[in-house]
């Protein structure tokens, strides 16, 4: 598709942190054979991961968050070209003020990586119980797992906050998580069975 490559020139041109080929495509395999239809997005940049996804099939319906309005006019105007803005819908707001209502069989969290324990946790609310939370980017282009590589105050403060993300996921009661290592590694967390046992004997 003539226009995805667009897009993907205009990210790199632009210094735009789309998802990588392996994971992008990870990603709609996972939607593809768990049937996944309702999906929220955090961090929509110009709708690449979007439209990604809802290219999977013609069941799926997203909604995605961006705060940057330059992104999101960008989102906007690729969502169109490609006439998906019946089933892919843009909202302009910081995904922290933001309240929704609706629940997802997936919620995929690729926006600041400083902030990843604050998103789960508010959009938890928002998934489907059989439903599965995607984050991206754990390894922070490997810095995480190599901590020497980060030299800036910006990317150390990054790489804390992302370890402390994983601490977080691999001491969470309530969710059982999976790593991948492709991409920029992503994480696939899915409310355990214990927690279900534990709501049922109650
Ligand atoms: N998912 C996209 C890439 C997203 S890049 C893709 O793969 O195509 C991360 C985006 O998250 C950036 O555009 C940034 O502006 C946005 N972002 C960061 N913090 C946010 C917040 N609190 N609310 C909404 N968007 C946010
Ligand atoms: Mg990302």
């Amino acid at each position: 598709m003539k226009m995805i490559e667009n897009i993907e020139k205009y990210a790199k041109e632009n210094r735009i942190p789309i998802m990588l080929p392996d994971g992008i495509e990870y990603l709609c395999n996972y939607i593809k054979e768990n049937n996944i239809k309702k999906i929220l997005e955090i961090g929509t940049a110009i709708g690449y991961s979007a439209i990604k996804m809802a290219s999977v099939n013609d069941n799926i319906y997203i909604t995605t968050i961006e705060k940057d309005e330059k992104r999101y006019k960008e989102a906007i105007k690729n969502i169109n070209i490609l006439n998906l803005d019946k089933r892919i819908n843009v909202l302009l707001k910081d995904a922290l003020e933001i309240e929704l209502k609706d629940k997802y069989d997936l919620i995929f969290i690729d926006a600041s990586k400083g902030h990843n324990i604050d998103f789960f946790n508010k959009f938890k609310n928002n998934l489907n119980d059989n439903g599965v939370i995607i984050t991206d980017n754990l390894s922070f282009h490997g810095l995480v797992e190599n901590e020497s590589l980060a030299i800036t105050k910006n990317q150390k403060g990054i790489v804390k906050k992302i370890k402390l993300f994983i601490d977080f996921l691999d001491n969470n009661q309530e969710f059982d998580t999976n790593y991948i290592e492709i991409g920029d590694k992503i994480s696939i967390s899915k409310r355990s069975d214990k927690n279900e046992k534990n709501i049922s004997n109650t």
